[in-house]
């Protein structure tokens, strides 16, 4: 069943997607298909009803230990002679089976996450397989280098060097609710490039769709152990994947507090790891801007995927000559999108992913309220069961205000007017984070002065939050450590190694 056009509405689900719902979900560790050795389990949600779906196996340290030790051996073995080209072959081939089940699993996307069945057929199926495609041609680009050396010792003596890349080994992947099927994807993409194997592991609110992706991985040829899954909670399972002395590496893409746990006890054991973390993106709007842009800047730079996005842009700086009419503009789109079930596309707000985040948004928005600031749209509850939060737009706020520094990651943004160009860097760059930033102008010499002073890893000129597989992406300051995409990308699932040979 191949992939719908991206604005059809989800009338009735896909027979895969009601089966596999109604399935006993289990783990995939080698080529076994376990519970958790404890038997206990864990409720997945429809966040469009709020009503349990199904629930999937809760591991804990012995369900990790057998996905680690499955890993270790996948890499020992047949995975470790297939040829670059062999590697690359089967890659292509997991990119064109999830286009084949594309369908089915942007349904189930929208159903375990919410939102738009357009972004889980664009995003989390779309980009996925070509990212993986992209990746799947770096397995055949993979080189060293010839190095000329001067040692001295003992005289007289001649050495020749090179550098070999190799896997570094069991990479242990954890990732968050906001782009399922897409951030396992950036993970395990790489990972498979390089030769390394994977054991993921996939936020508790969202792990359906993962699993499937370990399925069509078994499908497409790629050796039982390469890739497993392991489902539970992140003091858990997530906590024992960090602390397994066999998991060479970790690929992490989540909060700021979490990433600090893990890079801790990365550090302990001296394992590899990237941290790919939040984010508080300012949007700075010059008085030359195109004004016709603030329908992009809102549908792609701040609501899409109703703000769960690390890079949403939630912070506008807009400069006094385009200030009312950024936040009348701005007011008048969030005031008009239309809210519901993410089944149908032509709803633009869809449910945020679980009760508690649709406590923490509506918490944050009461806060910036008590503390001062103005909402500018009518909160109005929502009627009937599921976790909707209703965009909101707030001026008037100080910069030290809790909704000026920490993530709200929801349809929530606030506008706050600048004079001096100076100012609103200044504004831009007070803050812990440092992942993405816009700057809106149609002058040259703006953008070419002023990109290079924001303090953030990807900077959009009249555009914002769209990355790319060729883009390096990653985060400065508490945003994170190493980079995703490109090139860069296969330098965190590699090790260099020096080789000198003494010349006869
Ligand atoms: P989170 O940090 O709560 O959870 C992320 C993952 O970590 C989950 O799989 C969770 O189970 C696991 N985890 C939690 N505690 C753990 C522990 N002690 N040890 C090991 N694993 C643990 O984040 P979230 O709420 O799922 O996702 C939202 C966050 O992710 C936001 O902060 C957002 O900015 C960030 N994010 C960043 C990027 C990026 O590329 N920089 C992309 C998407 C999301």
């Amino acid at each position: 069943m191949f992939i719908a056009s991206p604005e059809t509405p989800v009338l009735e689900l896909a027979t895969g997607v009601r089966s596999f719902v109604a399935s006993e979900i289990r783990m995939i560790v080698g080529a076994e298909r376990p519970l958790a050795a404890g038997r206990q389990t864990l409720a997945v949600f429809d966040p469009s009803t709020g009503a349990a779906i199904t629930s999937v196996p809760r591991s804990g340290p012995e369900d990790v230990d057998a996905a680690v030790r499955a890993a270790k051996q996948a890499l020992a073995g047949e995975w470790s002679r297939r040829l670059p080209a062999q590697r690359q072959r089967v890659m292509l081939k997991l990119a064109d089976l999830l286009e084949e089940n594309g369908e089915e699993l942007a349904q189930l996307e929208t159903v375990n996450n919410g939102k738009s069945v357009m972004l889980s057929r664009l995003v989390e199926v779309t980009s996925s397989a070509e990212y993986i495609r992209y990746m799947a041609g770096w397995a055949t680009k993979i080189e060293g280098s010839t190095l000329d050396v001067s040692i001295p010792v003992p005289p007289g003596a001649r050495y020749q060097a090179f550098t070999r890349k190799e896997p570094v080994g069991v990479v242990g992947a954890i990732t968050p609710w906001n782009f399922p099927l897409n951030m396992a994807c950036w993970k395990i993409a790489p990972a498979l490039a390089c030769g390394c194997t994977v054991v993921l592991k996939p936020a508790e609110e969202t792990p359906l769709t993962v699993i499937r992706l370990a399925e069509l991985c078994l499908e497409a040829g790629i050796p039982a152990g390469v890739v497993n899954v392991v489902t539970g909670t992140g003091e858990e399972a997530g906590a024992a994947l960090t602390a397994h002395p066999d998991v060479n590496k970790i690929a992490f893409t989540g909060s700021t507090e979490v990433g600090r746990i893990i890079g801790i006890q990365a550090m302990r054991d001296m394992k590899r790891v990237t941290l790919e973390l939040g984010g508080k993106a300012p949007m700075i709007m010059f008085d030359d801007m195109d004004l016709d842009q603030l329908a992009v800047a809102a549908g792609v730079g701040i609501f899409f995927n109703t703000g769960q996005t690390c890079c949403a842009g939630t912070r506008i700086y807009a400069q006094k000559g385009v200030y009312d009419r950024v936040v009348e503009t701005l007011a008048a789109i969030a005031g008009s999108l239309s809210i519901g079930s993410g089944l149908d596309p032509a709803n633009q707000i869809n449910p945020v992913v679980s009760a508690k985040h649709q406590a923490h948004i509506r918490a944050c928005v009461d806060q910036c309220i008590e503390q001062g600031a103005r909402p500018l749209l009518d909160q109005k509850a929502h009627d009937g069961p599921g976790f909707y939060v209703q965009p909101q737009i707030f001026t008037d706020v100080q910069q030290g205000m809790s909704i000026m520094q920490d993530e709200v990651f929801g349809p929530v943004v606030t506008i706050t007017p600048f004079s001096d160009p100076e100012e609103a860097i200044r504004l831009a760059n007070d803050t812990r984070f440092g992942l993405g930033a816009s700057i809106w102008t149609t002058n040259l010499n703006k953008m070419l002065r002023y990109v290079p002073r924001i303090q953030a890893e990807t900077v959009w000129v009249n555009a914002h939050n769209l990355p790319d597989q060729n883009m390096p992406f990653g985060g400065l300051k508490r945003s994170g450590i190493g980079r995703e995409h490109g090139r860069a990308a296969l330098d965190n699932f590699l090790e260099t190694k020096s080789v000198c040979i003494a010349v006869g």
